[in-house]
């Protein structure tokens, strides 16, 4: 059965066609700078990478491209070969636990939420559409960033704020990254080959996320109302006094917009060191000795290694550390940094299997207390999985 998994952004669209349930990938690529000018697309097939520029004015022309790529490197014959098209949708609040089958309510609602997702939600629903319109007799289904999540208890998810902004405006914690986190806390459960384990799952890219798992089920995780919560990102601050948002947009003048704009796009590693939001960059900074690269990273490493701490506490105890997403995979001395600073848990890094990007394996020695492993996520697989999982009911 093919299945095509999509995640559409406001000006991006990627895709991935699988044929399930084997999970082979038949091609995958991505739409970018859709509407805004000098828009192209790229496509992987049989190892091959393609780029294409074309004018792409809006998601329905990126899909067209997409169906005529299909159809013209003969992944399928007819359109109707695809029985299932998966969405990535960031936010389904608390209105969605799970994956669920797309009609006309599910749209209202993801629309109703496009206030706790302002540019995420309705990106995703512009896709939706999109494909709807071309590829009608597919059935289209929602998976949520949030919905691993809805797990946590109202103790973990309540923020110490008036309880009537839960009720009247659906402030509490929904974290998000949950698709990724739960394909690295499901590869674990198969690595160490149980299903009943304590888990720490660090989503470490360029937003980054933390997870406490427990049985396969979330029972804290560090993003927040938005994914401006918790870690320090590339851009993002992560958890910062509150009321230094007051304080500055009253001493420098700063709108509401302005001060969204600094905290989401001018902190994190970015604000910090003043050269780069990629890690790479700032790894060459402090090869340099630049000390504000210097303290950007150890910043980066300390929240990080507070929130594994935390987490370890809640659990009371954890079967295996994970590292997945840009950072976690291929950042080889930010792994070293975390874990030499969690020596007290009885954790041992072995240098030399940590020295490795983007595979899968356990980097620490066979002595360690604690298991540590990279794990690389795989979101677009899961999507697919879900996919499948709700067609063939
Ligand atoms: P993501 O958001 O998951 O794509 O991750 C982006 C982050 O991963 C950026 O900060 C990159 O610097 C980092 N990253 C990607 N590849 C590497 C690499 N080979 N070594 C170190 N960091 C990397």
């Amino acid at each position: 059965m093919k299945i095509l998994s999509v995640n559409a952004g406001s000006s991006s669209l990627k895709f991935q066609m699988y044929e399930m349930p084997e999970e082979k990938v038949l091609i995958s690529g991505v739409f970018e700078r859709i509407g805004i000018g000098n828009s192209f697309y790229t496509i992987k097939i049989n190892g091959e990478k393609i780029r294409k520029e074309k004018d792409l004015n809006n998601h329905k022309e990126a899909v067209e491209y997409l169906v005529q790529e299909l159809l013209e490197n003969k992944i399928i014959e007819s359109l109707d070969e695809i029985k299932g098209i998966g969405h990535r949708v960031v936010q389904g609040a608390d209105k969605f636990d799970k994956s669920v089958i797309i009609d006309d309510e599910v749209i209202e609602i993801i629309t109703e939420l496009n206030p706790l997702a302002p540019l995420h939600n309705p990106a995703a629903v512009v896709g939706i559409n999109a494909f709807k319109e071309l590829i009608p007799n597919a059935i289209a289904v929602a998976v949520f960033d949030t919905s691993f999540h809805q797990t946590m208890e109202k103790e973990a998810y309540m923020y110490a704020l008036p309880y009537e902004w839960y009720e009247d405006y659906k402030v509490r914690k929904y974290g998000a990254h949950g698709t990724s986190h739960k394909y690295v806390a499901n590869r674990a459960q198969e690595i160490l080959g149980k299903e009943n384990c304590k888990l720490i799952v660090c989503h470490i890219g360029n937003g980054a996320s933390i997870t406490a798992v427990k049985d396969g089920k979330c029972i804290d995780t560090s993003m927040g109302f938005t994914p401006n919560a918790g870690l320090v990102m590339g851009t993002r601050c992560g958890d910062t006094d509150v009321s230094i948002i007051p304080y500055m947009m009253k001493q420098a003048g700063l709108t509401y917009q302005q001060i969204d704009d600094v905290i989401n796009k001018q902190s994190g590693l970015l604000g910090i060191s003043g050269v780069s939001s990629d890690s790479r960059d700032i790894e060459a900074g402090i090869k340099e000795g630049n000390e504000r690269c210097i303290l950007a990273q150890n910043m980066f490493v300390r929240r990080i290694v507070e929130y594994i701490a935390k987490y370890y506490v809640l659990l009371n105890g954890v079967d295996a550390i994970c590292f997945t997403a840009g950072i976690g995979e291929n950042g080889i001395n930010v792994r070293k940094e975390i874990l030499d600073r969690l020596g007290v848990l009885g954790i041992e890094i072995d240098e030399e299997k940590n020295d490795v990007r983007g595979v899968e394996r356990l980097i620490t020695k066979e002595t360690s207390k604690v298991p540590c492993y990279i794990i690389p996520t795989d979101e677009e697989v899961m999507i697919a999985r879900d996919t499948y999982k709700l067609i063939e009911g």
